[in-house]
This record gives structure tokens, C-alpha cells and sequence, in this order.
């Protein structure tokens, strides 16, 4: 029986509720599993830990979390902790510790669970797609090179490459091969959002994305441009499955579809490399409710369930995928039971609460 080893970062602000929380839940799954077992162990990284030292993400976590099976990360930065140049800690540790563990897709489900607050008047047959999202090059490369800033102008560089576009495209597709499909007709669909139509970057992106597509002719592929997908998004999100799209606008739809189905509180998110995997939920440190026991932790708990789901398929462990299914139905039942609730979501419990009704909800194997 192998011992999973997961570098847990809980950060700042509501973070370490959240992991407190999520670790409450793990503990409960690994007592009633028999054959799952997890090493959490804690590491210092973010703005408080710069406010008192200086250094955001130490060399020696970094490689904890390279020696690591998972990383699971609650949130990190502060509004008020800032480098000397102005800017805020998060961006730059988050593009660090990316680029060390090589995470090059970033997976956000848009799910709504029964009972949890949509914000559409008609949900018709179901809210559940994924957005995939390049989450190492696009727009996003041109931070820390790239960007150009004069007295009048600034601009800032668009980087696709094929390496980059087809690993992502692939992983999009092998993503679809383990899911359900649309929830429409249950077919499985993979769709490149773009804007091939203006700028040579992205019609190279639609352009290897269908390279790729073609290794995969069990599995419908399409493009959308990304204006017409913010609409299809509100308008008729049943009809897709996976949606795989360069960095920026994977930041933005991701927003967006957490948007439609409760908020930022239920939603997780997974970066995902050939070799290493880094959970966290998709919300940020929240400091106005950091220390209340307020902040809602199914975000990091359904990240957890992710990362559960990631183990088990990479290390080929049937125990592991099945924890994930039920820590997934655990926290889908206190949804939908609805008398354990934060704020957020309109209810009156604490963080440790909603943490201990989901250990509860945890079925036997
Ligand atoms: P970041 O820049 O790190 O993405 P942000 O400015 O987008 O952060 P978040 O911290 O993600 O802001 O959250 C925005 C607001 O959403 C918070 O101020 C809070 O009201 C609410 N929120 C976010 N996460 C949670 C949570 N887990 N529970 C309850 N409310 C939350
Ligand atoms: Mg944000």
C-alpha cells in the first residue's frame, strides 16, 4: 500500500481555515478507507510569511512540493503585502511554483450540484462542463519577460507555441474520454474557444488544437470564438463538455462559470503537469472573513476530492478514485440537504461545521 505524500500550503487570509477544514474531511476519509493513506504535511509560503521574512515561496518548499505526490494549496497574498515595486506576492510565487512543477493545464469544473445557488432561471437537463485552461504560456507569459513598458506605450506578448497547445489540447481530450459528456445528449465534446478570427496566435492555437483532435475521432471536437462563448455559456452550457483555451481567457471564463453555479466558494480547480499536480480552490484569500470562521470550504474540499482523483489515476489505485467519488458525494449531499451552509451560500454555519458535516456525510466502502 503506497502512502500518498501531499505538500499542503494553506497560505493566507481564510486559507488555513479552508485547509483545516479540508484536513477534518481527509482525516474522516482516510479513517473510513481502509487501504488510503495520506501524509499532509503543512509548509510556510505566501504574504504573511513574506511580511515577517522577505521570501514568499522558500527554495526548500519548492522542492517539497517537486518531492511531493500532490500539492494541495489553499490561497495566497494579501491586498497590503506588496513587493517594493508594488506589486502584489501572489502573482508572481503562483507563476513560480507553476513553472517549477511544470503544471501546464489548469482544470476548472463548472458543476452545479443540487441545492446550491445557480444563478440561472432554468437550468435545463444540467450545468457540467470543464474548463481547461493553458495555464504556463498565452498572455500570461509575458509576465516576467515580454512586456514592454514606455512613457506612452505598454504592451504585453502572446505567446502560443505547438508544444504548449498540443499537450493541453491532448490533455483536453483524454479529460473528456474519462468523463459523461454534455449533459444535453451525453455526447462527448471537446471545444477549442478562440479568436482565430483576429489574431494570428489563436487561429495557430484552433490550428494545432485540430491536429490533435484528429488522434481522437471518437470524440466530437469544435470551435467556438470566446465573445460567443461568454453567450453559450449563460445561455445554453449543457450543450459542452470540455472547453480548452489559451491562459487569459481561461482565467476569465473560469470566473464566469464559477459565477453560474454558486459562486467562488464551491468552486475547485486543478493544475496538472506529466509529472506533478497542484490542487487548490479557485477563490482567493478573502481577508475580510479571514479569522471568523466563516469562509465556505468546499472549494478546497472538492479540490481535494480532485486531487484524490488525480492520484488515483496516475498511480493506477482504485481505492484512491473511489475516495474521490465519495468525498465528491459527501460534500454533494450536505448541498443538498441544505441545513449546513456558510454565509455565502445562504446559510449561518462555521467553516469547522460545514467541514464536520461532510466528514459525517463520508459513506463506508
Ligand atoms: P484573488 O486576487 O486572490 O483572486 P479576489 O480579489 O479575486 O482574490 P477572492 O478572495 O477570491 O477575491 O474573493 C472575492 C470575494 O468572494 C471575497 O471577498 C469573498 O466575499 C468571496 N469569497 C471568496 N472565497 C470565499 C469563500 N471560500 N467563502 C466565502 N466567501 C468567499
Ligand atoms: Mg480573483
Amino acid at each position: 500500500m503506497k502512502t500518498y505524500n501531499i505538500a499542503a500550503l494553506p497560505g493566507d487570509g481564510i486559507g488555513p481555515e479552508c485547509m483545516d477544514a479540508t484536513c477534518i474531511v481527509l482525516d474522516r476519509m482516510q479513517a473510513k478507507t481502509p487501504g488510503l493513506q495520506l501524509a499532509i504535511t503543512p509548509h510556510r509560503a505566501g504574504a504573511e510569511l513574506y511580511r515577517e521574512t522577505g521570501v514568499t515561496l522558500p527554495e526548500a518548499v519548492v522542492q517539497e512540493c517537486i518531492d511531493a505526490d500532490a500539492v494541495l494549496l489553499s490561497a495566497i497574498g494579501l491586498p497590503d503585502v506588496r513587493f517594493p515595486d508594488g506589486t502584489e506576492v501572489q502573482p508572481t510565487m503562483m507563476v513560480g511554483l507553476r513553472r517549477a512543477l511544470d503544471v501546464h493545464s489548469a482544470v476548472r469544473p463548472v458543476k452545479l450540484y443540487p441545492g446550491a445557488p445557480g444563478v440561472l432561471k432554468d437550468n435545463g437537463p444540467g450545468i457540467d462542463f470543464v474548463v481547461i485552461r493553458e495555464n504556463l504560456e498565452g498572455l500570461f507569459a509575458s509576465f516576467g519577460g515580454g512586456a514592454k513598458v514606455g512613457r506612452e506605450v505598454a504592451t504585453d506578448t502572446m505567446v502560443i507555441t505547438r508544444a504548449g497547445t498540443s499537450r493541453v489540447s491532448d490533455f483536453a481530450f483524454r479529460l473528456a474520454q474519462r468523463r459523461n459528456g454534455r449533459p444535453s445528449d451525453g455526447k462527448k465534446l471537446v471545444t477549442c474557444v478562440d479568436k482565430a478570427n483576429v489574431f494570428r496566435s489563436m487561429a495557430f492555437f484552433r490550428e494545432v488544437f485540430m491536429d490533435v483532435a484528429k488522434s481522437y475521432p471518437d470524440i466530437d471536437n469544435g470551435a467556438v470564438y470566446v465573445d460567443a462563448m461568454s453567450l453559450y455559456m449563460v445561455q445554453n452550457p449543457w450543450d459542452f463538455d470540455v472547453l480548452v483555451m489559451e491562459n487569459q481567457f481561461g482565467d476569465i471564463l473560469s470566473d464566469l462559470g464559477a459565477g453560474l453555479v454558486g459562486g467562488l466558494g464551491l468552486g475547485p480547480s486543478a493544475e496538472i503537469g506529466e509529472e506533478h499536480a497542484l490542487f487548490q480552490p479557485s477563490h482567493g484569500t478573502a481577508p475580510q472573513l479571514a479569522g471568523k470562521n466563516v469562509a465556505n470550504p468546499m472549494a478546497t474540499i472538492l479540490s481535494a476530492a480532485m486531487m484524490l482523483d488525480w492520484l488515483g489515476d496516475r498511480y493506477r489505485d482504485d481505492v484512491c478514485t473511489a475516495a474521490a467519488v465519495r468525498l465528491e458525494g459527501a460534500v454533494a449531499q450536505v448541498l443538498a440537504d441544505g441545513r449546513v451552509r456558510t454565509p455565502d451560500i445562504g446559510g449561518t454555519a462555521s467553516t469547522t461545521e460545514v467541514a464536520n458535516a461532510i466528514a459525517d456525510a463520508i459513506t463506508d466502502t
